[in-house]
């Protein structure tokens, strides 16, 4: 079965979010930790709950399962989930998007369960940076986790970097150079107007992706052209004598909207069929008043006819999504 939405897009990556919590406190991702409201318990997906709905997506067209936050390796028995997803029938990749700050610990478990790929966001290679943006000083940690899902197999390592004005704009040389000695994928990602960049910081902060392009020597930039064919959102290239690449993401910039192949699935079991949209199903009251597999698989395939053609931001960040990243699952 495939899913195609009202526009013949394809419908085929699902994004799960597993908890609100984080250990990180980005800038311009969450409020700070003394002013969160968190999901209570019962509100949230159980292990059990997430495997049922994932075997329907699957069933529905889903091929490809990515799993985030929040921060995805704090929820207790993480590696026993993605076990558990890994086993779906007609599954061909489940991944993970991390801080990476558990990592060391964990990357090789999760190899050994069946996770493909992990991405890691990485905003700053300083020290101190790091722990302004993140309120956290755990830069080492995240570096070698970094080091351990590369050795776990976890391959391509994908670092992800939001670049800033006046935060790390600065360090666009050095975050590229990472992909010399190691095989490693650097995308630079524009800041988007979550709630927690509020429309006058987000002003101030965001960097079209042009100007983050040309900051980085030896770029072919034919290769990054955003109407090139490509799949998935990041325009790719890698520099002279690299081992990596380096790709550039660019939802404000350049709408990416036409080749967008996801659903989310929100901790609290919300389907949310565009990042931006405020518009989100409830599967989770579905699931918990007993419906059937069936009943589940028609749920996703209505919410990918709900998918909107394109996201309703503007550039300067009017019409911003009301949940942070952190809520949504990014
Ligand atoms: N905790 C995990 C992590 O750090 O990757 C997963 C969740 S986090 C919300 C996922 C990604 O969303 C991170 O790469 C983060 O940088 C990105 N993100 C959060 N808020 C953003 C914003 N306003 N603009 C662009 N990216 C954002």
């Amino acid at each position: 079965m495939a899913l195609v939405d009202s526009f013949q897009r394809k419908i085929d990556y699902l994004r799960i979010s597993i908890t609100d919590h984080c250990n990180l406190n980005c800038t311009y991702c969450s409020p700070p930790f003394s002013g969160r409201r968190y999901l209570e318990r019962r509100e949230i997906l159980s292990y059990e709950e997430i495997a049922v709905l994932a075997e329907a997506a699957v069933a529905a067209g889903i091929t490809k399962i990515r799993l985030t936050g929040g921060e995805p390796l704090i929820r207790k028995d993480v590696v026993a989930l993605c076990r558990m997803l890994a086993a779906i029938d007609g599954l061909e990749s489940l991944a993970l998007t991390t801080n990476g700050i558990r990592l060391k610990t964990l990357a090789k478990p999760l190899a050994m369960a069946g996770v493909k790929r992990v991405n890691v966001s990485l905003d700053s290679l300083q020290r101190q940076r790091f722990a302004r943006i993140t309120g956290r000083d755990r830069l080492a940690e995240v570096l070698a986790g970094i080091s351990a899902a590369a050795a776990a197999g976890l391959a391509p390592v994908k670092i992800n970097t939001v670049v800033m004005r006046g935060v790390n704009d600065d360090e666009v040389v050095d975050l590229a150079a990472l992909t010399f000695d190691k095989p490693y994928h650097v995308r630079f990602i524009e800041l988007m107007p979550f709630q927690h960049a509020g429309v006058g910081e987000y002003g101030r902060l965001h960097i079209p992706i042009g100007e983050i392009i040309h900051k980085i020597p030896g770029i072919d930039t034919a290769r990054v052209d955003p109407f090139i064919d490509n799949p998935g959102p990041a325009r790719l290239c890698a520099l002279p004598g690299a081992r990596g690449n380096i790709g550039f993401i660019a939802p404000m910039s350049w709408h990416f909207c036409g080749s967008c192949s996801r659903l989310r699935l929100t901790a609290d079991g919300k389907i949310r069929s565009c990042l931006f949209s405020n518009d989100e199903m409830d599967i989770k009251t579905l699931l918990r008043q007993g419906a059937a597999k069936k009943e589940l698989v028609e749920f996703f395939a209505s919410a990918v006819q709900n998918k909107p053609r394109r996201h309703q931001l503007s550039e300067n960040g009017h019409g911003k999504a009301e949940r942070g990243m952190y809520a949504i699952g990014g």
